[in-house]
């Protein structure tokens, strides 16, 4: 079972994998935590690549998306483990919301593994700018909105919830939870 959270950042994506995790296990069952970008060499050319001022222009948006992908392919095997839960923060639909041109996202992931479940956590673009002030300089509200709207339009062709993240921790926690409960058949 392929679990992914996706959503712009400051939904608390880390924290509620952490609670859902715990959850599972004290139900019995065996999970892994994956993260996009990983800690391969391509993922941190990626985190040192998405500082840069030039990180939404086409050419670097492109580049970005490759090397997304060239990170997802050092991860394969893991997310095929049928034996395990995998959790991921972020997954090639994270590639769907934030680069373009979409067609060409879509062909160079064509082999990418498709989740089994999405949980969106979705946060109001003025909370997100408000707890990661100046983290990502490309990320102002405009950029965000469009990651929200292709966030929407992407999942559609996935089982998917979409979990308010404007709420309390707790309260998030057992969305997510109610969410999960009947596809691990808990
Ligand atoms: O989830 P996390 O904050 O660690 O992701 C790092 C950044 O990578 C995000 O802020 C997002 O802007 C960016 N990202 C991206 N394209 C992806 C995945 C993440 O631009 N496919």
């Amino acid at each position: 079972m392929y679990i992914v959270f996706e959503g712009i950042d400051g939904a608390g994506k880390s924290s509620q994998i952490q609670l859902l995790k715990e959850w599972l296990e004290e139900n019995g069952l065996e999970v892994e935590l994956l993260v996009e970008p990983t800690d391969s060499k391509v993922g941190k050319l990626i985190r040192e690549l998405l500082t840069y001022d030039n990180a939404t222009t086409e050419d670097m948006q492109k580049t970005l998306g490759l090397l997304f992908a060239a990170d997802r392919m050092l991860i394969m095997d893991k997310l095929n483990d049928e034996n395990k839960i995998i959790i991921s923060d972020r997954s090639f639909i994270s590639s769907l919301a934030y680069q373009e041109p979409k067609d060409w996202i879509n062909e160079i992931n064509k082999y990418a593994k498709k989740p089994d479940l999405v949980l969106l956590l979705d946060l109001d673009v003025a909370t997100s700018v408000k707890r990661c002030d100046g983290e990502d300089s490309f990320e102002n509200e405009e950029f965000l909105n469009k990651v929200k709207e292709n966030y929407l339009d992407v999942i559609k062709e996935f089982n998917y919830e979409i979990i308010d993240a404007n709420n309390g921790i707790n309260k998030v926690s057992s969305d997510i939870k109610k969410a999960v409960a009947s596809y691990v058949g808990i």
